[in-house]
């Protein structure tokens, strides 16, 4: 790729994120900081600034752009928020969320993923970021509170386990449907001891599936 058609791409792939109402200028720049190219396949090389959700490894997907800065900006990020993502995949969207945090605690299924998202970040200098295998149905209560939870899976429910993670003034983000279709993002805040819940809009995530991935 030419360094002139590079630079148009991502300047297209900003207009595009604009055009779709994503207005938060610190979301819009960590979108243009983090290099998209950097998390996709290298068959996939010449898609990375396309607004589109792409293959990665173990039949999973990188998100679509739009998708990864509408949640990011739905999550109302304060720079000394610790976010709990639960699936890592690429490791993409955790490293948007790095940007603008000041600790992000990735959860991942499938050992892989988790092994290459890790290794990618550290090679990118992403130092506030820890990548865990686990399963999002079952997060450990000694990881302690979360002041942000971004679930990038779809799930049937919010889990009790994962809500009981949310700290106070909270914000968690799930998409909420069946596995297969066009499921509801959610958005819960705590506030006062109280769950508000807002739907927002219909997305397509690949499923979140319970225990850790068997094959790898
Ligand atoms: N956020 C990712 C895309 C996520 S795709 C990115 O930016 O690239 C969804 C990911 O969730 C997949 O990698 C899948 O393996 C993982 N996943 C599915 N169920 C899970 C679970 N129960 N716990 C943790 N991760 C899960």
């Amino acid at each position: 790729m030419s360094p002139d058609f590079a630079q148009t791409e991502r300047m297209m792939f900003q207009l595009s994120l604009r055009r779709r109402g994503i207005s938060d200028q610190a979301v819009l720049k960590a979108m243009d900081d983090v290099p998209r190219d950097q998390f996709v396949r290298s068959s996939d090389l010449s898609q990375a600034w396309r607004d589109t959700a792409l293959g990665i490894a173990c039949g999973q997907t990188i998100s679509q752009p739009f998708v990864v800065a509408y949640m990011t900006e739905q999550l109302q990020l304060r720079s000394s928020d610790r976010v709990l993502e639960i699936g890592t995949g690429s490791g993409y969207q955790a490293a948007i969320l790095a940007r603008l945090v000041r600790s992000v605690l990735s959860i991942e299924r499938f050992k892989l993923l988790a092994d290459s998202a890790r290794a990618r970040l550290e090679k990118l200098e992403f130092h506030n970021v820890e990548v865990m295998v686990g399963d999002g149905y079952a997060v450990p209560p000694n990881l302690g509170e979360f002041d942000r939870i971004i679930v990038t899976a779809a799930m049937p429910e919010i889990p009790a386990s994962l809500r009981a993670r949310l700290g106070e003034g909270g914000i968690l983000i799930a998409p909420i449907g069946p596995a297969a279709g066009t499921q509801k993002l959610v958005r819960v805040t705590r506030s006062g001891g109280r769950d508000i819940s807002k739907e927002l809009l219909d997305v397509r995530f690949v499923p979140a599936l319970s225990g850790l991935a068997r094959e790898l």
